[in-house]
């Protein structure tokens, strides 16, 4: 805002002030308005149109024949007004009766007014009304005009809503009928389908005060924000280097670029010298630049736009102290979750009887807050460009991620055919829980072993319900992530037991916890407060483990109290080198000499296994497989060294392919240097719970897979189509003169045979 356009502004609200402050009924108000407002802008003309019954309603004019008002109705999309209202712009027209749009009423008697500029009086972000000017001399308003304009239209949204004049429900329904249906697509993160509204992870405020009281106090509460606001984006970009924010270091630059930026900040001061709040100032700033950048073209800009969205709503966030993230509010009914990004801990933080679907902005296959909705049974759609501008808050979404699709506002015909795929899909899961207790057998008469990964107790009745082999990796890292304090050791044991006792006679193999990376917990900082430049390959896992052994002890207490008297199967993650298997052993085996010495009953069995997540272990299988009981390939991890590519970084996530040879390659090799050795190897990646990626690992002679509870179904039916000796000769062949394309030569292959795949 210019301080021309504050000046203009001022006047005309000192004068509005009055107005509101006065005893008169709303509709005197809003004839007091347009007086003001047409005095002000030096304009014959001021009308002002309320939503009512579906229509635009003149509610009350200077300028126009007063046997108009409540008269003249117009409807969203009809004439300049109804377009300015349906598509939430602002018009500023030399000669109005050149635009297309213009509809002639000749009750108003405007047939002398040439120029015309309008403006929507808009209410939780739908257009409740517009407010308009004409004049009889065909000339554009002047910009410091037009943005007067637009601050008392948000002085108006106020006065309309406290008076009741427009029911805002209505508004909300009108405007979805008027923007009508959009279909976004997006990468699958996870598959399903669900409908729900649209909750922003970080909601949009509602302003509820436009017009100040005290104009030095509404300076000083956002000189604070901005210091606050500043302050966290510091300390993200401090995580970030340290691995453990989820934005992207791009974004943060941007973020920071802002936050310093003096106009940004003055434009804001402007605002509120005009006689704004800090919340209407900050949000009458975007306005103004949200016009401009539609008028710019550029996919760059957008971007940066993006950003500086997010920061005004934490700017306006901090300012009105609504703070929390919608967890913290509650879901009031199935909702679609929208967010740019999101860390694993905040998702679980959702109801999850109430949670349908999530979308993200970015997002990749393995990131662990996939991983977590993967498990939670959520679908998820990700990398959707721009969702947060297509889409408001409460809009009605179908989310089918099996075609990687959401449609926003769907039309009834477009719910009905969604309701119709949904039970479809809901016949085929059905179908998959017949498989329950059948044994996933191939057609030659190998048995694969399907088992479910898990990480909380809410997972476990997915191993009935799936009829699956048992629990192939419980990730002991997520009672971590979502505990505000480092969870006691009796709460560990807790934990542990109750999943054992709910796997009954299947197995569970607990690995350690795995901190660091893209999980991240509050309370466990690094060292020596120093920051990393790749989290990912620093310091996470069973590096984390053995230095601070004092967490790596409570743990094996835990558990083997937890299993006194079964088996524990325990495997450690991220081994690098040999001799880590052998310390992390030692740590759990000087536990067993203490509970012995206490008398204590210990696990009948206990089964170490170690992780395969870096590539170098690989090399050393020969020295470790003989003091190992089992071996699992931590795919998600291997694959992101192998090829040097971040699993959360959402540029990269579809570079890479899982069917590619160099994987396969690296694979067969790890299952060839065990061979010969009483070594069980699993496969426990995300790349196991995808039927064709499951079929190549079966051809390379894994045996044992686990897998996410919503592929055992899938998995267990291609077990029984397929013949594994087979599969197992066609990927020799390919591995030792790689086709072109893998992916393309197995669908192939698994389409010429009749097995049909998702
Ligand atoms: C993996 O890396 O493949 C794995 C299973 O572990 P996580 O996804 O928890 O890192
Ligand atoms: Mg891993």
């Amino acid at each position: 805002m210019t301080s021309e356009a504050a000046a203009a502004a001022r006047t005309i609200l000192t004068r509005l002030h009055e107005v509101m402050a006065s005893r008169a009924n709303a509709q005197a108000k809003l004839n007091n308005v347009v007086e003001v407002i047409g005095e002000g802008l030096d304009s014959e003309v001021c009308s002002i149109y309320l939503l009512r019954e579906g229509m635009l309603e003149l509610f009350a004019t200077r300028g126009l024949a007063q046997e108009a008002v409540h008269v003249t109705r117009m409807a969203l999309g009809e004439g300049l007004v109804g377009t300015i209202a349906g598509q939430s712009e602002t018009l500023n027209l030399a000669e109005a009766t050149a635009h297309p749009d213009f509809s002639y009423r000749p009750e108003t008697g405007e047939d002398k007014f040439h120029s015309f500029a309008g403006v929507p009086i808009v209410r939780r972000e739908r257009a409740v009304g517009v407010i308009c000017v004409q004049h009889v001399d065909p000339r554009r308003y002047e910009e410091v005009e037009i943005e007067a304009l637009q601050t008392v239209a948000m002085v108006l949204s106020e006065l309309i809503t406290n008076a009741g004049l427009v029911d805002e429900e209505e508004a909300l329904r009108l405007s979805a009928a008027q923007t009508g249906p959009e279909q976004v697509r997006g990468l699958t993160l996870v598959k399903g389908l669900g409908s729900g509204v649209a909750v922003f992870h970080q909601p949009r405020i509602t302003i509820e005060h436009v017009m100040a009281e005290d104009t030095e106090a509404e300076r000083q509460r956002v000189y604070l924000a901005f210091d606050k606001m500043r302050e966290q984006i510091e300390r993200m970009a401090a995580q970030a280097e340290f691995g453990m924010g989820g934005e992207h270091e791009e974004v943060l630059e941007t973020y920071k670029m802002f936050a310093y930026d003096e106009g940004w900040s003055r434009r804001i001061n402007d605002a509120i010298d005009s006689g704004l709040t800090a919340e209407a100032a900050i949000e009458r700033v975007q306005q103004r630049t949200r016009m401009r950048m539609r008028q710019i073209d550029d996919p760059l800009l957008a971007d940066r736009m993006h950003d500086l969205e997010d920061l005004a709503n934490r700017l306006l966030r901090i300012v009105s102290g609504q703070l929390g993230t919608a967890a913290s509010q509650g879901l009031r009914g199935d909702a679609i979750l929208i967010a740019r990004n999101l860390g694993p801990a905040e998702l679980l933080e959702y109801d999850k009887r109430r949670l349908k679907g999530v979308i993200l902005e970015e997002g990749s296959l393995t990131a662990h807050v996939v991983i977590v909705a993967r498990a939670m049974g959520v679908p998820v759609l990700g990398r959707v460009r721009n969702l947060r501008g297509l889409l408001r808050e409460g809009d009605q979404l179908l989310l089918d991620a099996d075609q990687g699709t959401a449609t926003i506002r769907p039309a009834q015909g477009q719910v009905e055919a969604f309701e119709a795929r949904f039970a479809r899909s809901r016949e085929r899961q059905a179908s998959y829980a017949k498989l329950r207790d059948v044994e996933p057998f191939s057609r030659d008469g190998t048995r694969i072993t399907v088992m479910i990964n898990a990480g909380l107790r809410d997972d476990m009745p997915n191993l009935s319900l799936t009829g699956a082999d048992g629990v192939g990796l419980f990730r002991t890292e997520f009672q971590f992530l979502v505990s505000a304090t480092l969870p006691a050791r009796e709460r560990q044991t807790r934990l542990y037991r109750d999943v054992l006792d709910s796997a009954g006679d299947k197995p569970v193999v607990f690995r350690t916890v795995d901190i660091g990376g893209d999980k991240v917990l509050p309370y466990l900082r690094h060292n020596d407060g120093e920051q990393e430049e790749n989290p990912a390959m620093g310091w996470r896992a069973l590096r984390v483990a053995l230095e601070r052994d004092g967490l790596l002890k409570v743990q094996a207490r835990a558990l083997l109290e937890a299993a006194a008297g079964r088996t524990l199967n325990v495997m450690f993650p991220m081994v690098s080198e040999p001799w880590e298997f052998d310390a992390a052993r030692e740590v759990f085996e000087s536990q067993v000499r203490f509970l012995k010495g206490q008398k204590k009953v210990l696990p009948e069995t206990i089964r170490y296994g170690a992780m395969l997540e870096v590539p170098a272990l690989a090399e050393m299988l020969d020295v470790l497989a003989p003091r190992l009981s089992f071996l699992s390939i931590g795919t998600n991890d291997l694959t992101q060294f192998l090829f040097a590519a971040d699993r959360a970084n959402p540029k990269l996530a579809e570079r890479y392919d899982w069917l590619s040879p160099a994987i396969l390659r690296f694979l067969k090799r790890i299952v060839t240097s065990v061979a010969g050795h009483q070594v069980d190897v699993t496969v426990c990646g995300e790349m196991g719970g995808r039927e064709l990626e499951a079929l190549a690992l079966i051809g390379l002679g894994i045996r044992r897979l686990s897998i996410t509870p919503a592929a055992v179904g899938p998995i267990k039916e291609l077990v029984r189509r397929i013949d594994v000796s087979e599969i197992g000769e066609a990927m020799s062949g390919w591995l030792a003169a790689p086709p072109p394309n893998l992916r393309t030569e197995l669908q192939a292959w698994a389409g010429d045979r009749g097995i049909l795949l998702d």
